[in-house]
């Protein structure tokens, strides 16, 4: 008999502890390589939103429980909460009784555009430390932090070109990468190792495994010695700077792009992913992997 409760249902999906001024958010699905529910999304809000509070915090590590940071949405476990209502961090409305493309375009601008955003511009530092793997919507997690920290072990991908959507929907791909790089990442959904993704600019340090989380607090140490508003303001201007070379714009336009394929394979086949889903694009992903090595 297969099991269909969801695992992570009762317990704490976000663990949350400071050490030292730093805050250490984890994202705690473990059996699901911290696949992200809306439970998840909203708890990191909650989260993030009490240690920008705190005097005492200086610096925000967010981590990953287990072998993976995050392999990305949550498009396939038990614990998947798509139709679910919760108490929203925006103003946007529920999603959950809307017809049509509004149904998802209404979620998406909740939990991930707006919160991706929001949590990008946290006014303290933030560091990702990013093990194995990351994945699609683990980017996003990745990517809003100012910092990545990395395991030598850790690998990248954004494979949702084969549910035929141009990209995660917090779209900072081409400010990420090199654009022609980017492309390369999209077409392709292959993996990219983390020694290349450190090459390109979007890691900040790579580590290895057994040490990883000692250097990213070791680095998250230097940074909360500095002072509180000199770190915010000098986050908000290289924010600012990437918004005027079109990261907002960008982001924006692409959304749209976004819905419009989502919208598109509901139309085509009934399914806004396209009839995939976490098992099945893993299977793609697998077949990817062998038909490089085939290649080698
Ligand atoms: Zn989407």
């Amino acid at each position: 008999m297969t099991d269909n409760s969801d695992k992570t249902e009762n317990q704490d999906v976000v663990l949350y502890e400071v050490r030292d001024g730093v805050a250490i958010v984890t994202m705690n699905r473990p059996e699901y390589n911290n696949a992200q529910n809306s439970k998840m999304t909203y708890a990191l809000d909650d989260v993030f939103r009490r240690a920008s509070s705190d005097d005492d915090v200086k610096v925000i590590v967010l981590a990953g429980a287990g072998k993976h940071f995050s392999a990305g949405h949550d498009i396939g476990t038990p614990g998947r909460d798509v139709d679910q209502t919760f108490d929203r961090a925006s103003l946007w409305y529920d999603h959950t009784n809307k017809p049509g493309g509004e149904f998802l375009y209404a979620r998406e601008q909740e939990v991930y555009l707006g919160m991706c955003r929001r949590w990008r511009d946290i006014p303290k530092p933030t560091i990702a430390m990013v093990q194995g793997a990351c994945i699609a919507g683990g980017l996003m997690l990745a990517w809003v932090c100012d910092l990545i920290i990395a395991s030598d072990d850790s690998f990248y991908a954004d494979p949702v070109v084969r549910m035929g959507i141009p990209g995660v929907e917090y779209f900072a791909h081409a400010h990420e990468l090199n654009p022609r790089i980017a492309k390369e990442f999209l077409f392709l959904g292959e993996r990219m190792p983390a020694e290349r993704a450190y090459q390109m600019g979007m890691l900040n340090r790579i580590v290895s495994r057994n040490e990883l989380e000692e250097q990213t607090l070791a680095i998250a140490g230097r940074i909360a010695k500095m002072p509180r508003l000199g770190l915010q303001l000098t986050k908000q201007a290289v924010n600012n700077a990437e918004d005027l070379m079109g990261k907002r714009t960008t982001m924006d336009m692409v959304f749209g792009l976004h819905h419009f394929a989502h919208s598109h394979n509901d139309l085509v086949s009934g399914d806004r992913l396209a009839g995939f889903d976490g098992k099945s694009m893993a299977e793609s992903q697998r077949q990817l992997s062998d038909n490089e090595k085939a290649e080698a």
